[in-house]
């Protein structure tokens, strides 16, 4: 080895000892007698110390002469520091350089290599592989290789079997566009990347492998949003002869041993809410239950007024801020504005402040009495300090704006801690989701997903009110998995083709083996996928899953590194037997 020690490595206990240590130059501090160099490693780093009455001539000139992030090999004798640095683990000694030895110098790096470094996103994406020497990067790339070595080990502990499945496949619908690669040997047909490997892990069901686990690959090509990537890893699924309940409680028991192993956090049993409930109380089909602030619908007690906002209003639903009824009137506009922006959509906030000195104030005292409004506050379980805060219209898209209002809320009472974690099963998702773009139901999960079997009556009359059994993993607001139990019978399958729009023929030529499959005993099964860059990057406390990435796109979908994607040649193409129009920039 070029070294006796890592940089990280070096303790009082060490002193006197002769030591060789490589690694990168962070950075020197040349007080003319003395010249301080910092040796940075992944383990950590170590002081050098060159002195001008001491160290040789040469090597103090070599000293002298390293620049930021040269790779160099050092020898020298470990001593004790006169001041020490309590906050580096090895700030009690430094190390006397007796000999110096450049292994490769370095241009200067285009940001400091520092926990805080003063390079912007762009730049940093670019020189990724320098971003990667950084602490706070690495370490959540370690987070990540920790997340993944105890997933195995709980998942191998069941008696999962980890099974690779292939990359070239053929399209799987999972709600987004695939991916294809064109086939060079059969030109003109294509291979897809695998959304997810659900028709493989359903497959090797069939097969009787009964546990199955991967942690793997999958690519979306969907439109670009923020902190989406077009390649993502899933910590993938599949069980057989298996309830609901009893995927339910696997996987709860996975990430409990996450939450333990990995953060020391001893995370309670995780409760369950309907997916309908979830709408109702909080508007979304991953609430955030870090926080109460449920919804209350006060619909009711607001009619027959003359407040037209309210009167035409399918929905008056609100939410109580706890502790905000002293907010000035510049505040509430801010919160008027907030759910009147595009995104948020609503038309306007109506306010009642139960203030702290007991009286009540309403944007619709107007229209409502002062009783009349002590019995909203009442249904509210209100206090005096207490804001209610209320939006109005279609049921629907108001509960989605009191999401949205709720919050923010949560954000502004500082509910919504990184280092609290709150998880949560959302259970009995609709089968169908209604599409305006294509005025058809489309699979809310996938169309392998089982209908409830009471509700499977419906599925001619009233599609969009099936449920299935499909549920989804929330951790603090975010969803972190999903899955369901599948069906396991040609006549359900393929009756599940026909409600989804797909044409006998269409169904059998996209789907025909896993068909065919299930008429070759295949046992009931279910799994889930975790999304495993979100998942690290909760553990991480970071909001954004690119950090947690070693290699990751930007938001635009691009890899400025490596510069992709990127046109072809002429001849690559012609291979492929593919014809494409440049665009005159791209030539
Ligand atoms: N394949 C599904 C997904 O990627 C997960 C599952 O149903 O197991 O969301």
């Amino acid at each position: 080895m070029l070294r006796t020690h890592t940089c990280g490595q070096l303790r009082l206990s060490d002193v006197n000892q002769n030591v060789v240590l490589t690694g990168w130059v962070q950075r020197s501090r040349d007080k003319g007698s003395v010249l301080w160099v910092d040796l940075r490693d992944r383990y950590g780093v170590t002081q050098l110390i060159f002195e001008e009455a001491k160290t040789d001539a040469d090597v103090l000139s070599a000293g002298r002469s390293l620049g930021r992030e040269y790779v160099i090999q050092i020898e020298g004798l470990v001593v004790e520091r006169l001041s020490k640095n309590d906050k580096l683990p090895t700030g009690e000694i430094e190390v006397k350089v007796s000999k110096v030895k450049v292994l490769n110098p370095s241009k200067l790096p285009p940001f400091t290599i520092e926990d805080d470094t003063d390079g912007g996103e762009e730049l940093r994406m670019k020189y990724r592989y320098l971003d990667l020497r950084r602490n706070p990067v690495r370490e959540s790339l370690q987070l990540r290789h920790k997340m993944a070595q105890h997933t195995r080990m709980f998942l191998d502990g069941q008696n999962f079997i980890e099974v690779e499945t292939p990359v070239l496949i053929k399209s799987t619908p999972e709600g987004a566009r695939d991916f294809v690669v064109p086939s060079r040997i059969h030109n003109g047909e294509f291979y897809a990347l695998p959304q997810s490997p659900q028709t493989f892990k359903q497959l090797l069901m069939v097969s009787g492998f009964d546990r199955y686990y991967q942690i793997v690959k999958c690519f979306r090509d969907e439109d670009l949003r923020a902190d989406r990537q077009p390649e993502f890893t899933q910590i993938d699924c599949e069980m057989s002869f298996i309830t609901q309940e009893d995927i339910l409680n696997t996987f709860e028991g996975l990430i409990r041993h996450l939450f333990k192993q990995v953060k020391g956090v001893e995370l309670p049993d995780v409760p369950r809410m309907k997916y309908d409930e979830a709408m109702q109380f909080y508007g979304s089909d991953k609430p955030d239950t870090r926080f109460d602030m449920k919804f209350v619908d006060i619909t009711d007690l607001t009619k027959g007024k003359n407040f037209q906002v309210f009167e035409s209003a399918e929905l008056v639903v609100g939410i109580n801020a706890k502790g905000c009824s002293e907010y000035s009137r510049k505040q509430i506009d801010e919160l008027t504005e907030f759910v009147k922006r595009p995104q948020v959509g609503a038309k306007g906030l109506v306010y009642v402040q139960y203030r702290t000195d007991g009286t009540i104030k309403s944007s619709v005292d107007k229209f409502y009495s002062g009783d009349e409004l002590k019995g909203w506050t009442d249904k509210f379980n209100a206090e005096p300090g207490d804001l209610i805060l209320l939006l109005a219209g279609e049921a629907f898209s108001t509960r989605k704006q009191l999401n949205e209002l709720r919050l923010l809320m949560g954000d502004r009472l500082g509910f919504r801690d990184k280092n609290k974690f709150s998880a949560l099963w959302v259970l009995d998702f609709p089968l169908l989701e209604w599409s305006e773009e294509t005025q058809r139901y489309h699979a809310m999960h996938h169309p392998f997903t089982s209908p409830k079997p009471e509700d499977i009556k419906l599925l001619d009359t009233d599609p969009g009110k099936v449920r299935a059994n499909a549920y989804d993993m929330v951790i603090n607001g975010t969803e972190v998995g999903g899955g369901s139990i599948r069906i396991h019978d040609r006549a359900t399958q393929q009756m599940m083709f026909n409600h989804l729009g797909f044409s006998e023929a269409e169904a059998k030529k996209q789907f025909g083996f896993l068909m065919e499959a299930f008429e070759f005993g295949a046992p009931p099964h279910g799994g889930i996928a975790f999304g495993f860059d979100r998942l690290c990057s909760i553990f991480g406390g970071a909001d954004s899953i690119r950090d947690f990435i070693a290699f990751p796109k930007n938001n635009a979908g691009k890899d400025v590194m490596i510069d992709t994607p990127s046109t072809i040649s002429e001849e690559q193409l012609k291979e492929l037997g593919i014809e494409v129009k440049v665009k005159s920039d791209k030539l």
